[in-house]
């Protein structure tokens, strides 16, 4: 923990922030350790000040030693007046990516004149690479998604509702030690294959459907994050041809991953690979994303994205191919970057998955 606030001062220095106030829950969490729904820090190069209300005091205390705890009396805004000047802050940099417009506008008018500018992706810069206390938490949530999803396997079969699936998923994961699902967990069988977000229905499984199951959870705060589809019975000569190059597709996004690459190349390498068996047009959402404190963070593997990979940034892999009315296919796994390659962290089975 102590490193990521030593990371964070170097990056203030770099970009002239004097003093940073951190709302965001994940960034809160990624530099103090404090698990409470809320809270500020706030951090320059002698300080660093967790503002809690009178519910935290005492968790504060004991989730983040080295941090001077204050209690916030009547807002974080009339706190800040009050301490800043002891604390030696003449301009105070803000999360412009989560404060609120009114909560932008009180901290400006309490704290005038002192200075608030709002920063963008600051904190969450920082997140994309994960340390390796970071890491055995993503590898822990991910090995929990691998054996929900052996379990699974066995339960999908005609005849039961998305929602029982999807139910059964969550109780797997929850009994064997994830704290919640990371999203509505997707079961979208069929048809309802073709929306990428098909959260789970009351649709029954029918013979000869593909199914695909999106889901994760999380541990110690960190999220895993896949997807398998799964054929019901024997897969027709379509969907056999449509998994196969949704397969072909993912292996040369892995392939591309290391570090030193950008994050568009990966996109770039998946797109070529759907576009040469005739699907692109059905390929409409980004490659992957970032997963850590969030399911969703920096970097996203976009066409558009222009971050450069760094050894030690967990990411999806995650083509898709929707073709409406007949369904899709989807296949997701999170890997870590590596300085020359990636590693996988979910390994559950996805060659020709069968389920009768
Ligand atoms: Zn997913
Ligand atoms: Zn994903």
């Amino acid at each position: 923990m102590s490193g990521r606030l030593a990371r964070l001062r170097q990056k203030m220095a770099d970009e002239g922030v004097e003093s940073l106030l951190v709302m965001q829950p994940e960034n809160r969490r990624y530099l103090s350790g404090f698990t409470g729904s809320a809270g500020a820090l706030l951090i320059n190069q002698q300080n660093a000040c967790l503002l809690v209300d009178f519910r935290y005091v005492e968790q504060a205390h004991q989730e983040c030693p080295g941090w001077a705890i204050y209690e916030i009396k009547e807002s974080t805004a009339d706190l800040l007046a009050e301490i800043s000047p002891a604390l030696g802050i003449s301009s105070l940099a803000c999360e412009g990516d989560y404060l609120t417009l009114q909560q932008y506008r009180s901290l400006q008018d309490k704290l005038s004149p002192l200075r608030v500018e709002p920063v963008y992706g600051f904190v969450e810069g920082l997140r994309m690479t994960k340390d390796d206390q970071e890491v055995e938490y993503l590898r822990r949530a991910a090995e929990l998604a691998d054996l929900a999803f052996s379990y699974i396997l066995a339960f999908l079969r005609p005849g039961v509702r998305e929602l029982d699936v999807s139910l059964e998923l969550e109780f797997f994961l929850r009994k064997k030690g994830a704290r919640k699902t990371s999203f509505d967990i997707i079961v979208a069988s069929g048809y309802r294959g073709a929306m990428p977000h098909g959260t789970a229905s009351e649709k029954i499984l029918q013979h000869g459907e593909m199914v695909t199951i999106d889901y994760g959870c999380e541990f110690q705060g960190y999220y895993s994050d896949i997807t398998r589809t799964v054929c019901l019975g024997r897969p027709r000569e379509e969907q056999e041809k449509i998994y196969a190059a949704v397969l072909e597709a993912q292996a040369a996004g892995i392939a591309t991953l290391r570090a030193g690459v950008k994050a568009g190349a990966v996109d770039q390498a998946v797109r070529e690979v759907i576009a040469r068996h005739g699907y692109l047009g059905n390929f409409r959402h980004s490659t992957g994303h970032g997963v850590g404190l969030s399911v969703h963070e920096a970097p996203r593997l976009s066409m558009k994205d222009e971050t450069v990979l760094q050894e030690g940034m967990v990411v999806t892999v995650e083509p898709g191919i929707y073709l409406p009315g007949w369904g899709g296919v989807r296949i997701e796994d999170m890997a870590l970057v590596k300085e020359t390659g990636s590693l996988l962290l979910t390994h559950a089975p996805k060659e020709k998955l069968i389920a009768c």
